[in-house]
């Protein structure tokens, strides 16, 4: 099995440590590759795409021919993963901050994000988190966004404070917060979806 990150920017490596202990913990054999061209995404079986700045990442994927190799393995109905910024390049709609920043969106999941909502109060924190699917896992939230609508099409597999902060649509898993940091629970589930 094949794994592609995108690595143009933001906690890449964090993903491909985290992909590779997945793998380990559930006996399979593949490779995680980080990669900032096009070519990989295409030739693997799933992607994650890491948090970061989403106005950048999504410019250089949209750039580079990246975003349009995810929105094919998409139709393949491969497995792929957006976290924080990741979540929200992922989805169909976003808010004013998207639209004014002119970020261009993937489309694939059926929501609409909302950039920062936790506000300057709290920028970044840590909490338990139950994931419907997955357990409870330490969530770490980084100037996170939420997810404030969902299709009928999509399940809420996590609320943090009445709001939605994982979905799940198909194979395709968006989560609001970094399971990077702190486990790999998060991976194997997604792995499993293959
Ligand atoms: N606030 C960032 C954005 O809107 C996301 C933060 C993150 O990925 N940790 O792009």
């Amino acid at each position: 099995m094949r794994v592609a990150v995108v690595g143009v920017q933001g906690d890449v490596e964090e993903h491909v440590i985290s992909t590779r202990k997945a793998m380990e913990n559930l006996g399979i054999s593949g490779e995680v590759i980080a990669t900032r061209k096009a070519g990989i995404v295409s030739k693997s079986d799933a992607v994650i795409i890491p948090g970061g700045e989403s106005t950048t990442i999504s410019k250089l994927i949209f750039r580079d021919g990246i975003a349009d190799e995810i929105i094919q393995l998409a139709e393949c109905d491969r497995p792929i993963m957006g976290t924080c910024a990741g979540l929200i390049i992922l989805s169909k709609f976003g808010d004013e901050q998207v639209e004014k920043t002119g970020t261009r969106l993937l489309r694939l999941l059926n929501i609409k994000v909302r950039r920062n909502a936790f506000g300057r109060q709290r920028e970044s924190f840590q909490t338990k988190l139950q994931i419907k699917n997955i357990g409870e896992v330490d969530a770490v939230f980084i100037r996170a966004p939420i997810i404030e609508e969902v299709g009928s099409d999509v399940e809420v597999l996590a609320k943090f404070q009445e709001k939605i902060v994982a979905v799940q649509q198909g194979k395709i898993l968006g989560l609001a917060f970094h399971p990077e940091l702190t486990t790999t629970k998060v991976h194997e589930y997604f792995l499993s979806l293959f």
